[in-house]
């Protein structure tokens, strides 16, 4: 018999039925011929603690995480990355040897590889950025493009309180706008991204006037289904370059692969294919 161990990796969460991931990892362990696994973990709030204890036991390598744990597997990790503890949440758990749990959230990572990749001309620096929402991915998307080097966000939410939180967390970078004249925070803006749920299918649009957004701004989306939004729809008819929100899911997912299963996986056509099927 032989002893070489099969490295098992997951993804938690309650629901976990609607999860891309098994998907996405599934095609990179069947491309590469990785003997592995990846499994859906439907796991009760109750349980997290029991469960990230038993998981290492059991021949898991590390875990993607998703809603309602993101937070609180901060408390119960033995390390937390530092953007990890910036952005208040983690998307992927690495357990090691010694059963130790480390957490890291790949989320802000997989938003500038998404650009990058699609359009490598892509400056963050360029200008103004406009965020709307102010929930746990758009304190991602907001520390990326803080470390990318952008020069001033502009944010707006429908719940100003959770704006200003921001603002006071990540500094000066941060100018809060109103909701209700979010369109006047377009001028100029060089990268404009969606990080509310708005435009999401069974969600209603995301209606911001788009007369002030320019033409050689960068828009983008973190909704994924549909993949071209309303709002990525309205702003191509402006003429301006748009990103959809599926190239960031498939891009936070590396780190967490090549930890676990030891080869760094593409983001390709192939995948996007396989995740949409
Ligand atoms: P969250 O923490 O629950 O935040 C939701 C955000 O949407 C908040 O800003 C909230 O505003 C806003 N919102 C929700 N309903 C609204 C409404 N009716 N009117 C105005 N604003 C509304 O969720 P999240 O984790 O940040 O996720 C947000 C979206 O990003 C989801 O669609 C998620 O699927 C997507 N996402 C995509 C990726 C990717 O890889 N592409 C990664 C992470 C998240 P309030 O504060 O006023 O409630």
């Amino acid at each position: 018999m032989s002893s070489e161990k099969i490295p098992l990796a997951g993804v938690i969460g309650s629901p976990i039925a609607h999860s891309r991931s098994p998907a996405l990892h599934g095609h990179w362990l069947k491309t590469y011929g990785i003997k592995g696994h990846y499994i859906p973990l439907e796991i009760a709030h109750q349980d997290l603690a029991e469960v990230l204890k038993a998981l290492p036991k059991m021949g898991f390598v590390g875990v993607n995480v998703t809603i309602p744990h993101k937070e609180a597997v901060l408390e119960l990790a033995d390390q937390v990355t530092d953007r990890a503890a910036l952005i208040g949440s983690a998307n992927t758990l690495i357990f090691r040897e010694d059963g130790s749990v480390h957490a890291d959230n790949t989320d802000g990572c997989g938003f500038l590889q998404n650009l990058h990749q699609n359009l490598p001309d892509w400056d963050p620096k360029a200008g103004p950025a406009a965020v709307v929402g102010a929930g746990g991915a758009a304190r991602a998307v907001i520390a990326s493009l803080i470390e990318a080097g952008v020069s001033e966000i502009r944010l707006t939410n429908r719940t100003r309180a959770r704006a200003e939180a921001l603002r006071s967390d990540f500094g000066p970078k941060i100018v809060v706008h109103e909701w209700v004249q979010a369109g006047g925070m377009l001028e100029g803006a060089k990268t404009v991204v969606n990080t509310t749920s708005l435009g999401m299918v069974g969600q209603p649009e995301l209606k911001i006037p788009l007369d002030a957004l320019e033409k050689d701004a960068v828009v983008t989306d973190l909704v994924y289904a549909p993949l071209i939004t309303d709002f990525l729809r309205a702003a191509q008819e402006r003429g301006c370059r748009t990103v959809d929100g599926l190239g960031m899911l498939l891009h936070q997912a590396v780190p967490g692969f090549e930890r676990w299963f030891g080869m760094r996986p593409e983001v390709d056509d192939a995948l996007r294919r396989a995740v949409l099927a």
